[in-house]
């Protein structure tokens, strides 16, 4: 069982250590956030101790309310923490209706392809540059990725870009080499239910991109696998909407992009969340369209696929932008953004 205690504005330093000492006294555990007002999530709450429990805090000075939790995640949600959280990466925030583009080829495949799509998305405007060293291919055939030589020419591109690096982790064995090399640490959609990496990535205090997938993609579960990285003490998550497998026999598109997570994450959690219109279309033509989209629903970011011979990609040709198409793509996005977003105001309020 779950339960917030919001505390009233202006509470003090000492109302708020009572109330989390009468939890401890219990053998509950306590989380703290909020800026304005503070909000302290109790941890562990038996259910036949939970209405005796909310009729005495509720009692404390200070105490604004005590609400039960009924969702299943607690601190994924905006109930336990209002204020958008903003994840800081190499002095960029993302979260709070911030617009940061990621941009960069599905798979890193050599020196001259990374670093020549870094230079073109750097200069079309894009923040950080992605890349996958480890791919995860259905086929074992396939193209894998170059591995740890992949993370040196993503260190090597950071390094002449400045451009902060996204990547994706396969194996919870390989995150802490990944996040030598890497600022933000992808978990790919096949590996969302993926308990044990969620657990390593959440112990390794990094950046993370959760993007959503796995077995069952609903919404609920999704916050269900960032609640897994933030039970570690890792508040810096980044949720991604890239598709859901189409339903209804549909083969137009690779995938299903649903635009409408934006807004229903941006009411459930405070998490920023990013779309990813490359593996949400599976199709370049259809990129820059639900690139918009996603902006106008109020994303806090996009990941987008960038090769300078898409004809020649060793993975996802078909979806990805020639750089020319990037540059347009950017420039219709600046129409998009509003005028006055100062970031901290969550785009779902915009
Ligand atoms: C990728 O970003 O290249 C990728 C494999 O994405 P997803 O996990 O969304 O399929
Ligand atoms: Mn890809």
């Amino acid at each position: 069982m779950r339960m917030i205690i919001i505390m009233r504005k202006g509470a003090t330093r000492e109302q708020i250590d009572h109330v989390v000492d009468r939890l401890r006294e219990r053998g509950y555990g306590a989380n703290l956030s909020g800026s304005e007002v503070s909000v302290i999530g109790a941890i562990g709450v038996l259910d036949d101790d939970k209405a005796r429990l909310a009729e005495q805090l509720q009692s404390l000075p200070a105490v604004e309310k005590v609400v039960p939790v009924l969702k299943r995640f607690k601190l994924a949600s905006r109930e336990f923490q209002p204020d958008p959280t903003i994840v800081k990466v190499d002095g960029l925030s993302i979260g709070g209706g911030s617009m940061v583009v990621m941009a960069g080829p599905c798979s890193v495949e050599s020196e001259q392809q990374l670093l020549s799509t870094a230079h073109a998305v750097r200069a079309a405007g894009a923040q950080v540059l992605r890349g996958g060293a480890f791919k995860p291919r259905t086929s074992p055939y396939d193209f894998q990725g170059l591995g740890k030589e992949g993370l040196e020419l993503l260190a090597r591109a950071k390094q002449e870009t400045g451009m902060p690096i996204v990547s994706e982790v396969l194996d919870p064995h390989d995150v802490a080499l990944c996040a030598q090399y890497v600022d933000i640490l992808q978990i790919g959609a096949r590996n969302m239910q993926n308990y044990a990496l969620l657990r390593e990535v959440g112990r390794s205090g990094h950046p993370v991109l959760l993007k959503r997938g796995g077995m069952y993609p609903t919404i609920e579960n999704w916050l269900l696998c960032a609640e897994y990285i933030l039970r570690e003490g890792n508040r810096n998550v980044m949720l991604c909407e890239r598709g859901l497998p189409v339903g209804g026999g549909e083969t137009a598109t690779r995938n299903v992009l649903d635009i409408a997570a934006v807004a229903v994450v941006h009411e459930l959690s405070h998490l920023p969340v990013l779309v990813d219109p490359s593996h949400g279309t599976g199709k370049a033509s259809y990129v820059a369209p639900l690139a918009r989209a996603a902006v106008a629903a109020g994303a806090d970011g996009l990941i987008v696929e960038v090769h300078p011979d898409p004809e020649r990609a060793l993975s996802d040709g078909p979806q990805s932008l020639t750089f020319d198409q990037f540059g347009t793509l950017m420039r219709g996005l600046e129409a998009l953004r509003p005028a006055s977003s100062p970031a901290g105001v969550p785009a779902a309020a915009r």
